[in-house]
């Protein structure tokens, strides 16, 4: 590793970035040009991708059905628009003090649609949106997993990710291979409400690297009241499904068969899981 990315990867852990990966741009090749880095920054040679961890504690309140609001905070809305914002601006500088420009870039849906016109005849209209998710693929951070959510070696689906495109020519993050999902389907069996009902699933292909992704009826999760949000940023967003039941069974299942890095002395699940039906009516969940 050349001494520039070490001094740099040193730097991020110091300002608590738990997640790094590095895509170079010829990654983003056949990318559609509103969804393209260079369509925003035309000189990007790396897209880092940065993230926090969603400390497990930040769920509990959820998994006991008890305390919504400190997932909302710590888990979304703070954690992702505060602490990782300020963590990215960070790096950023750090960047631009070496003299390579930085543009920070927020995780947000690649569905919102165009919001302006085209300036020049050649440029997609504003506002270009890149998908992390699949940008963390395309930089080895993760794989998009059976429940649709990124899942990574460290924290299976528990982390916010934010992106900087640079004109600093770093190294590539190898694409990950060994899988973490393990396609247990808990995620689909543990949904009272049968978002995962078609039973079908599609290979999503990204830099080679092919995935099994389950067919999700996301109309079901808008209305879902285990956990799912509505998107932070915009209606034609994803709903967050993170702190959701089918999620934190996935949580569990990932620590319980030793599939992620960030494992705990105790057990996530200790009692049996609550549900609440789509009119939300609560119910205890039988063992699945
Ligand atoms: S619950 Fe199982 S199948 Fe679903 S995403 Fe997690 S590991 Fe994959
Ligand atoms: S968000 Fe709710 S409805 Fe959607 S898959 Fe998860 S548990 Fe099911």
């Amino acid at each position: 590793m050349d001494k520039f990315t070490q001094a740099f990867k040193e730097f991020a852990v110091e300002k608590r970035v738990d997640l790094l990966g590095f895509a170079p741009i010829e990654r983003f090749d056949g990318v559609p040009a509103k969804h393209h880095p260079k369509s925003i920054f035309p000189e990007t040679k790396t897209v880092i991708v940065l993230g926090k961890r969603i400390t497990r504690g930040t769920l509990r309140g959820v998994e006991e059905g008890t305390q919504f609001d400190i997932y909302g905070q710590y888990g979304l809305s703070w954690l992702s628009d505060r602490m990782l914002a300020i963590t990215t601006i960070a790096v950023a500088t750090y960047l631009e003090d070496n003299r390579w420009e930085a543009v920070p870039l927020q995780d947000l849906p690649p569905q919102i649609p165009p919001s302006g016109v085209p300036v020049k005849p050649e440029l997609p209209a504003p506002n270009v949106m890149v998908d992390a998710k699949d940008a963390a693929v395309r930089a080895g951070v993760g794989e998009i997993g059976y429940c649709g959510e990124l899942l990574t070696p460290q924290y299976g689906p528990r982390q916010r990710l934010q992106m900087i495109l640079t004109d600093a020519p770093f190294a590539a993050s190898p694409i990950l291979e060994k899988p973490v999902c393990d396609k247990c389907k808990q995620c689909a069996k543990t949904c009272p409400l049968g978002a995962f009902a078609s039973g079908k699933e599609k290979a999503v292909t990204v830099c080679g690297k092919s995935m099994a992704v389950a067919e999700v009826d996301y109309a079901i999760c808008r209305r879902c009241q285990n956990g799912a949000r509505p998107n932070p940023y915009h209606g034609a967003g994803l709903p967050d499904r993170l702190g959701a039941l089918c999620v934190r069974s996935c949580v569990d299942h990932l620590e319980r068969s030793n599939r992620v890095e960030n494992c705990f002395s105790n057990e996530f699940r200790k009692r049996p899981a609550w549900q609440c039906d789509i009119i939300g009516r609560p119910s205890l969940q039988q063992s699945v």
